[in-house]
Parts: structure tokens; sequence; C-alpha cells
């Protein structure tokens, strides 16, 4: 008789509210479609792209543009259908069975996810009151778990909280495990630890397409690791993972990343004009964010979340996770979208 793999039934399918929210802060995106430069461009390219072709094996194209906008080899790059695609392979590279996977909670949902995924014991080490992380208290619990992987989301998901580089770089010069940095966020803070890589040889960088430079679409995502983490990774990811519309589109987008220059300094400063606005609210408590959202502690989510909803804005209700009583996560929008919502959230 068959039966699902052993592991499987502790993990819920994912699900995510699916509503056509006419004001959508839900899911971190872009608020709006690309910039209408990099937007012809990708339409251009597209159109001159042969359907009939399996696309370049090693997205060998894509990797070189990105690695030489880091001054390192197409070597150091892999290319993944998000970078959730990247995240999770790397767990099956370096996790398995009876190994350890290291993250701080609350985090990114998915991290536990691609740890049971890989057979891994999850360890999650609890974040400080106020989001911040204790390196000594991550340090040990990844040295009594022998850990095999620690992974950092930096700036942090949902929370939008940052760990400092230094702090970073304390962890991976004080660990033999490999530590993963998810830059997901990194447009909107600026720091990164790309430099450790020169320093190191313990520490992988994964960033994404989907949230900075508008390609949630597309689906692609990149990790940048010393030459043979790399190739070790390449191993679990399948041939031709990433299509070639999409390795054609993520081309022409960081080509042209400049164009993203305007919208990320809008995003950063409305996300400080709503972090003012909403904790002037009594009640409301807004978390520091380098980001494009902002996580919002109140004494009654219950009721913020249906004055949202009733003005047909999308947030995510973290309300009754772990770690995160009473929060909610709210997208910084275009202007207008960031009035409507002080607008719910005040009226
Ligand atoms: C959105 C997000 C990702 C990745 O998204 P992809 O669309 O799969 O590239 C990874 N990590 C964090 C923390 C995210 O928020």
């Amino acid at each position: 008789m068959f039966m699902p793999r052993s592991g499987l039934e502790t993990l819920k399918p994912y699900s995510v509210e699916e509503v056509d929210w006419p004001i959508k802060l839900d899911a971190n995106e872009r608020s709006t479609d690309l910039p209408p430069a990099v937007k012809a461009k990708v339409i251009e390219n597209l159109r001159a792209l042969p359907f009939n072709r399996y696309p370049d094996i090693s997205a060998l194209s894509l990797k070189t543009v990105i690695a030489d906008g880091f001054g390192l080899t197409a070597a150091n790059v892999l290319i993944g259908n998000g970078s959730s695609e990247i995240l999770e392979a790397l767990c099956f590279a370096f996790g398995g069975a009876g190994r350890s996977i290291v993250y701080p909670t609350p985090s990114f949902s998915m991290y536990g996810i691609y740890v049971k995924l890989a057979d891994s014991q999850p360890v999650p080490v609890e974040l400080n009151a106020d989001y911040t992380l204790d390196a000594d208290k991550l340090l040990t619990a990844a040295n009594q778990a022998a850990a095999s992987i620690i992974l950092l989301c930096n700036p942090n998901n949902p929370t939008g909280t940052i760990i400092p580089p230094e702090q970073i770089e304390y962890i991976v010069a004080n660990t033999k495990s490999l530590v993963v940095v998810d830059e997901a966020y990194h447009e909107f803070y600026g720091k990164s630890s790309v430099d450790l890589l020169g320093k190191y040889t313990n520490v992988a960088i994964a960033r994404t397409f989907s949230k900075a430079y508008g390609l949630a679409a597309a689906r692609v995502g990149y990790l940048l690791a010393p030459e043979e983490i790399a190739q070790t990774i390449g191993k679990v990811l399948l041939p031709y993972n990433v299509n070639a519309l999409t390795l054609a589109t993520a081309k022409t987008v960081f080509a042209m990343r400049q164009e993203f220059a305007a919208s990320l300094a809008e995003n950063s400063s409305e996300r400080e004009r709503m972090t003012a606005a909403l904790s002037a609210v009594s009640g409301l408590t807004v978390y520091p964010s380098q980001t494009n959202f902002l996580l919002v502690k109140s004494d009654n989510a219950a009721a913020l979340a249906a004055r949202l909803s009733a003005r047909g804005i999308g947030v995510r209700d973290f309300s009754t996770a772990p770690g995160l009583a009473g929060c909610i996560r709210i997208g910084v929008g275009t202007p207008a979208e960031n009035n409507a919502v002080l607008e719910a959230v005040t009226a």
C-alpha cells in the first residue's frame, strides 16, 4: 500500500488567503508594475526569444551578468525558480536526516518547511522581545545541535528589523555551520553581507527579484556562494529549473536596476511617513523597518484587520503566530494606498 513519506503528516499545506484586494498590501510585492522603460525592454527581449528552444542549461548568461555586478564569477552564482527554490535546495544539499538547521524565530515561515522537507531537525531560536538577535544565544544553539546550516533573514520578514552586518560577521567567524543570509529585502536596506564571501568559506547570500525588482510573477532568485558550495547545491537543482522567459526577463531587469532608484527612495520616505503616522495612533506599536512593509502591533488586532479589510485593504495577519501576538504586517504601498491605510486606521 502506498503511504506518504514519513514526516509529511506533520506538514500543513501552505495556504495564504487568496483574495483579490483592491489595495493589496499583504505579500510584500512591489506596489506598481515595472518602470515603463524596463517593461518595454523586457517585452522587446521576449519578442526576440526563440520559444521553441530549451533554456540555456546552466543559466550562464544571467549568472554572468549577476556575477559581474558583484565582482564574482559565474561559478559563484546559482539561479532558482524564486529564491525559495534555492533555499530549499540548500537544505536538501547540506541538511538531510540527522542534521540540524538553526534559524531565528519569528522569521520567514517557509524556513521551517524547507527544513522538514529535507528531513532535518528544525532548531528555532527566539529573537529578543524587540526582535533583535542575540548572536551568542544563536551560536550556542548551533553548537549544541552541531547545526549544518544557520539561516538568517536580513532584514527580517515579517518583523522588518535588521541584524547589523557586524553581528552577522561575528556569527560567521564563530561557527563551523554554513551561514546563509537571506537578503530578500536588501535593496530597501542598502547594507549587505556579500563582502563576507571574500573572507569566509562558510557563508552564502540569497537574493530575489520578487520584491524590490517587481518580478514576483516571473519567479526568480539567486544565491551567491563559494564555488564548491554552489556546485554542491547545483546537484539538487533540476536541469532547466528556470524557464527561458524568466531568465531573459531577470537579465534585463538586473541590467536596468538603476531604473528602480526612484521607487526605492519613495518606499523609504513613505515607510518613514507611515511609521510616524501609525506610531501616533494610540494602541499601536510600529517596529522599526528597513523593508517595504511594517509590522504593527495592536491592542486589538482583529478589529484593526477588520477596519482594513472593510475598505478593501489586504494585509497579513500574524496575530496568532508564535512571537507575533497582536501583530499585523502592512505593506508600504503607493502614497495613495498608504493614505487609504491611514484613513482606515484613524477613522
Ligand atoms: C519573499 C521572500 C523570499 C523569496 O521569494 P521568492 O519569490 O521565492 O524569490 C525569500 N525570503 C524571504 C524572507 C521573503 O520574504
